[in-house]
């Protein structure tokens, strides 16, 4: 369908938990949250499900499986399974901190995954833990190897540049995708929550340091996802290597998504807070038309563009990254 702007919206991303088994220090504080989604407030499989037929029929047919980290939700595979077998779904991803990769890669190939994304920010065990706060480098390294091993075609990194952390990480990153046919993707850090605290890498700076490193970066015309992202070649790559820059490289002319939370806000755009709860709709009596259309008027006023670093600050959220799911 179109919102009020034109703009074609045909993505959501579906945060299915808000805990998750790392503490990026840049999206969760060390001791956890006081306030996780309650057991009684969580969408349950069958509501996401009912929610996501709904948007099917409003030609929303991409789905991103996101959390907290979604691996640690049980049943996650058999989701992606439900999910695919629905009219109207043409693609279901997920993106991963590749913990529980190794175990559950086979499911998710087998359900049918359609785009599996790691996030990596270091390919050191001691800077990994560092930035996670936990010592589980070899689990993600064995779970991405996992995937690698399947033959899996549709596999990227994301890395978040932040000069504090993995500056000179970054070409020993990217080289992932030297030897495997997979994109290795630079995510510009966003001011949200504790990320404010940290530095982003800018893409010039990092366009130095991989030409520096490997050679000239071509732009690459052809499509590799949903997004925004930026591809090059880099000679002798096998893969390649994206960018994408919600603050620099602002896309919000050809935002196509929306966000569902894991307690049922439905999120018209990542820094701001309008959208409308769900979950007294699914849980009350309304029907499925009502649900559909309840969900077309407010996904008609998603708003132009987010307000990071501008003064109109008034509909800022304050829902931290684990909550919405990047
Ligand atoms: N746990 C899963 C994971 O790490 O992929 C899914 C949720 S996580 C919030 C999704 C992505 O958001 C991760 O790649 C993470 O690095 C990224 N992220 C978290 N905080 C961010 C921020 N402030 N700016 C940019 N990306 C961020
Ligand atoms: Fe967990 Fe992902 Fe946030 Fe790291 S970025 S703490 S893995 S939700």
């Amino acid at each position: 369908m179109q919102d009020q702007y034109g703009r074609e919206i045909d993505y959501v991303r579906i945060s299915i938990t808000d805990r998750c088994n790392l503490r990026c220090t840049y999206c969760m504080p060390e001791e956890g949250i006081e306030n996780y989604t309650s057991h009684t407030e969580i969408l349950s499989y069958e509501e996401i499900l009912r929610l996501v037929r709904c948007l099917a029929k409003l030609g929303i047919g991409k789905i991103k499986l996101t959390g907290g980290e979604p691996l640690v939700r049980l049943g996650c595979c058999d989701l992606v399974r439900q999910l695919k077998a629905i009219d109207g779904i043409e693609q279901v991803t997920i993106t991963t901190n590749g913990v529980l990769l190794e175990e559950l890669a086979g499911g998710l190939i087998e359900a049918g995954i359609d785009g599996i994304n790691v996030s990596l920010d270091t390919v050191e065990r001691d800077i990994f833990q560092q930035i996670t706060r936990r010592d589980y480098f070899d689990s993600v390294m064995a779970g991405i190897e996992q995937v690698k091993a399947l033959r899996y075609q549709n596999l990227k990194i994301n890395c978040v540049p932040i000069a504090q952390f993995n500056k000179k990480e970054l070409v020993k990153l990217a080289a992932q995708a030297r030897d495997y046919p997979m994109a290795v993707r630079f995510i510009e850090l966003m001011p949200i929550g504790l990320a404010q605290a940290y530095t982003a890498v800018s893409k010039e700076e990092i366009m130095d340091m991989l030409t520096e490193a490997f050679g000239p970066m071509t732009p690459y015309a052809g499509t590799l996802g949903n997004g925004p992202a930026e591809y090059y070649s880099l000679p002798d790559f096998k893969g390649h290597i994206g960018f994408i820059g919600a603050i620099h490289n602002k896309f919000c002319g050809q935002c196509n998504r929306i966000r569902l939370t894991s307690n049922g806000f439905l999120k018209l755009c990542l820094n701001q807070n309008k959208g409308g709860d769900l979950l007294p709709l699914i849980r009350g009596n309304a029907s499925d038309e009502e649900l559909t259309e309840v969900m077309r008027n407010i996904i008609y006023q998603k708003p132009a563009a987010h307000h990071f670093y501008e003064d109109d600050q008034q509909d800022t959220d304050s829902r931290q990254m684990y909550q919405v799911g990047g």
